[in-house]
């Protein structure tokens, strides 16, 4: 069934000249004709204002100490970029500085981390990734440019398409989890959210796609660690949605920490000259991750500060961040003529127009001002999409004898864990620019939606990773005395995020022993999971009655969790990440390729099979799971051919209807499998899913599309191939389920 290299659809060798200069408006060429090779380093350097406190020691070159320090560096032309918010007076000021102090007047760009949000949070993106909804991430991505822009930011460095295939790591809970598809989809969608329709309106914000690349393969899940990749798995797995968001109209990506076997991703000039550029046809701008330039030394792979500048600038890195290595060597490099002041004017050509695209040079201040700023921040409005997106977040896992949702009245309620009534971890890492007072926790959510507040009792029961005395005492008093327990335990959010790789991603331990106490009382037990990774769960906390996986929902956490435990929202969030049965099994994802031995369903005879000693090698709860408060069922599926032509497009329909007692929405979801292949194929891989709404009874027939572009893989010499044969597909409830059919992709 193969024809190897008959079907190639592309070789990947394409490489443009390395810098090719692209066509700049005369206003950039004259400015750039003008320029001396200090301004053209300032342009190309950008600095955080330190907000976020320095880590250790690594900037002694340019040390911007104070406000002072900075404004004096932007009149003598020093900075191209300033970092990390200084409010709408520090903007101004720092605007002022750039186009009346300095001599050539270039407008600085304003750059954060806007990640999920600014004043007003919105959920982590791996909790809205299991929205399956680009429209929603879309929107929260648009209301956050809005509202940073107000304070006066032009740049976030957002999304992170980085696909997450091991939960040890701590920034998985940044991206859109393990699946290439859902990353695409979700990353283009931020995308076109920040950046809105026309980057000249004073509320769009450039986005920066990151990190590039393969920063969420290290090994081991341990951060800023190693990276060894075959090219198939970079190209098919890693690859995929930074090239969705760069279609999707981002202008920016951001070197990672990382190397990929053997070369650091800040001095990879086949990664971000040749792919970038040359296959992609990326016109943007590529910043260093924070001193990643510098970080070549530490490495071993730049043999000083000098080196490191002279290969991250050769390879492809436009700006460096933070280091300050530009501004210190380029001067002397270019003088050399170590590095080419062709190289350096490209760069600096494409910074400008960035900041032309902007709309900057024309309109420095954009939204510089007060009275935007109080009209469009911790609106009411944010805030009801806050709790919005919380509610089309949270993933309901379990829901044995339907105690979900419970009553608003006539029930004693018992909310027990280090979580219960804390506002310091309900929005999650990378939310710097929170405002504080907007969070809501779960006591206050849940109280607020009862008849009668005073039928919950709380009780923290113990820290998030120590005892309190008394603690467990009074907790199992509080179940005791309650119908139901809602149980608020899981990761605090300083255990995501970055540098916060672990090495087990259990619940800790002391909670997992409250959690035991508790349900020693015998009270029904509802989960409410906190987290920034799939959890590996265990005991009486895997097998509670119900279990919400609530992550981190941002400012409006508790309400949002409210509206689901009592049933205004029914969920219909699926887990972007699959949920391994021990922590052991990662790197865990669902959409692993096939080996000789597959374990069989029998749990006899499972001898030498690809299965661990004690456990299958399965998900508690699979990739693409969640339940609701109805049942949903698919049925009559139809291929609309057996035998597809080479050129047409296979359609393929099945019918899902409500078959329970509420309104709800599904995700119905597409996978396919490649059957015989010249290489070994991902055992299903998801190509499509549709968000359906339904009342109960209500059915509808959905149809997806599949062309054979969505069957291609990095074939013979990686080069990308679309093999003729025998694919099997499922339209499912989740990765592990469905209805199937096959098709035979014929080679004409
Ligand atoms: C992170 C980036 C972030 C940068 C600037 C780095 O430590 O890896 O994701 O954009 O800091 O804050």
């Amino acid at each position: 069934t193969m024809l190897a290299g008959a079907a190639a659809l592309a070789g990947y060798a394409v490489s443009a000249p390395a810098h090719a200069a692209s066509k700049a408006s005369d206003r950039i060429e004259a400015l750039l004709a003008r320029m001396t090779i200090e301004e053209k380093a300032g342009q190309l350097s950008c600095f955080a204002d330190m907000i976020r406190p320095p880590i250790g020691d690594i900037n002694p070159l340019v040390n911007l100490r104070n406000a002072q320090t900075l404004l004096a560096e932007t009149r003598a032309g020093r900075i191209g970029v300033l970092m990390n918010g200084m409010g709408t007076q520090g903007a101004l000021d720092a605007q002022k500085a750039a186009v009346e102090g300095s001599r050539l007047k270039i407008p600085l760009l304003f750059a954060a981390d806007v990640i999920h949000g600014f004043r007003t949070v919105f959920p982590i993106p791996l909790a809205e990734s299991g929205s399956f909804d680009p429209h929603l991430c879309e929107r929260t991505a648009r209301a956050a440019a809005s509202e940073a822009t107000a304070s006066g930011l032009h740049w976030t460095f957002a999304p992170m398409v980085d696909v997450a295939r091991d939960q040890r790591w701590g920034r998985v809970a940044e991206g859109a989890g393990e699946d290439v598809y859902l990353g695409e989809v979700l990353g283009a969608a931020r995308v076109r959210g920040f950046q809105g329709k026309d980057l000249k309106a004073e509320d769009s914000m450039l986005a920066t796609p990151k990190h590039f690349a393969a920063y969420g393969a290290v090994t081991a899940g341990l951060e800023y660690n190693a990276v060894e990749l075959s090219e198939a798995t970079l190209r098919e797995v890693h690859l995929p949605p930074f090239q969705a968001a760069f279609d999707a109209g981002a202008l920016s990506t951001m070197s990672a920490f990382n190397d990929i076997n053997g070369v650091p991703s800040t001095a990879n000039k086949r990664l971000l000259t040749d792919v970038l550029r040359g296959e992609w046809g990326f016109k943007g701008v590529v910043i260093s991750d924070y001193t990643a330039d510098q970080e070549l030394v530490a490495h071993g792979f730049a043999a000083d500060d000098r080196d490191a500048a002279r290969q991250a600038i050769l390879a492809g890195v436009d700006i460096s961040m933070q280091s300050g290595l530009y501004l210190r060597y380029l001067p002397e490099l270019t003088a050399s003529g170590a590095v080419p002041m062709a190289v350096v004017d490209a760069s600096v050509r494409r910074v400008l127009a960035l900041k032309e695209a902007l709309g900057l040079f024309d309109n420095p201040y954009r939204s510089i001002n007060d009275k935007v700023e109080a009209m469009r921040t911790a609106t009411p409005a944010l805030r009801q999409l806050s709790r919005e997106a919380g509610g089309r977040s949270i993933v309901l896992l379990r829901n044995e004898g339907g105690l979900l949702p419970l009553p608003r009245s006539g029930k004693r309620l018992a909310l027990i864990g280090p979580f219960a009534e804390d506002r310091d971890n309900v929005v999650g890492p990378w939310a710097f620019f929170g405002d504080k007072s907007l969070n809501v926790d779960l006591a206050t959510g849940l109280r607020a939606a009862m008849a009668s507040p005073t039928d919950l009792i709380v009780e923290r029961g113990c820290e998030v990773e120590t005892t309190i005395a008394g603690g467990f005492e009074r907790a199992v008093a509080a179940a005791q005395a309650a119908d139901i327990v809602l149980l608020a335990v899981g990761e605090s959010q300083d255990m995501s995020g970055e540098a916060k790789s672990r090495t087990d991603i259990r619940i800790p331990p002391v909670q997992q022993r409250l959690a035991e106490a508790i349900a020693a009382t015998g009270k029904p037990v509802v989960v409410l999971l906190r987290h920034g990774r799939a959890i590996a769960l265990e005991g009486v906390v895997r097998d509670a009655k119900a279990i919400l996986a609530t992550w981190f929902l941002g400012s409006e956490m508790g309400n949002a969790v409210a509206d689901v435990v009592f049933g205004a929202v029914n969920p219909s969030a699926r887990l972007p990440v699959s949920f391994p049965l021990e922590s052991g099994q990662q790197p865990f994802y669902y959409n692993s390729r096939t080996t000789g031995r597959p374990a069989p369903a029998d749990p006899n005879g499972q001898e030498y099979k690809a299965r661990w000693r004690s456990i299958r090698n399965d998900a508690l709860f699979p990739f693409g799971f969640g339940l609701g408060y109805t049942s949903f069922a698919l049925s009559d599926l139809k291929l609309s051919e057996a035998r597809l032509r080479w050129n047409n497009t296979l359609h393929v329909t099945a019918k899902v209807a409500n078959t329970g007692p509420v309104h709800g929405e599904h995700v119905v979801q597409l996978y396919v499998r490649d059957r015989v292949a010249s290489r070994t194929r991902p055992v299903r891989e998801l190509k499509g899913f549709q968000r359906v709404s339904l009342a109960p009874g209500a059915s509808r027939e959905i149809r997806f599309d599949l062309r054979r572009d969505n069957l291609m893989f990095l074939g013979d010499q990686d080069r990308w191939v679309v093999e003729p044969g025998v694919f099997d597909l499922w339209v499912a409830n989740s990765s592990i389920d469905g209805l199937t059919g096959s098709f035979e992709l014929l080679d004409s």
